[in-house]
């Protein structure tokens, strides 16, 4: 039996201030061949697809996403924290490893049967890329796939996403 009570709220905040590893994309942009090799991969696997909707998360899916549309010749569709965006919004509540959070899109955005890819930097728990879905079916959306730089597959992130097919860059 564990020493410690997993109910003690000290040890939740102990965990909290430990610094974990936290995987930086921002040193692949620093090099254009890489960070272009990157966007051809995802292009090269959804160009001619018939996808009319790359939709990306705040925040590193507004970096990947874009150049991803454009040369697959789809609209970009940014998902994001709540309170961001202008116009009336459909939201999505997520359970997250510690705590909650919400994605929201701007209603009209997507319609209803049109196809769509929805691009983030990173699958953890698969949490995110969850509540992303969600939101582009009750638009109607049909969702193909879920596309991230970096999947951290000891968390089995894509099993929660209900069969939707995954596909990481790097495993
Ligand atoms: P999930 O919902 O648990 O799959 O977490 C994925 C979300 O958290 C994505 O939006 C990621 O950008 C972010 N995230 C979680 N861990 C990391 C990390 O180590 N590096 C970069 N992003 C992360």
């Amino acid at each position: 039996m564990s020493a410690y009570r997993d109910e003690d709220p000290r040890i939740h905040d102990i965990k909290t201030r430990i610094r974990i590893m936290f995987q930086d994309i921002t040193t692949l942009l620093l090099n254009p061949k890489a960070f272009k090799d990157t966007i051809d991969l995802f292009v090269e696997r959804y160009k001619g697809k018939n996808i009319s909707v790359v939709a990306g998360i705040e925040a590193r899916g507004f970096i990947f996403g874009p150049p991803i549309a454009l040369a697959i010749g789809a609209k970009f569709v940014p998902l994001r924290k709540p309170r961001k965006l202008p116009g009336e919004v459909i939201s999505e509540k997520y359970i997250l490893e510690y705590g909650r959070d919400c994605l929201e899109m701007h209603v009209g955005a997507v319609k209803s049967g049109e196809r769509a890819l929805v691009v983030d930097d990173l699958i953890a728990t698969g949490g995110t890329l969850c509540a992303a879905m969600n939101l582009l079916e009750r638009a109607g959306a049909e969702v193909v796939e879920c596309a991230c730089v970096i999947e951290l597959p000891d968390l089995k992130g894509r099993e929660r996403l209900n069969g939707k097919p995954f596909q990481a860059t790097m495993p």
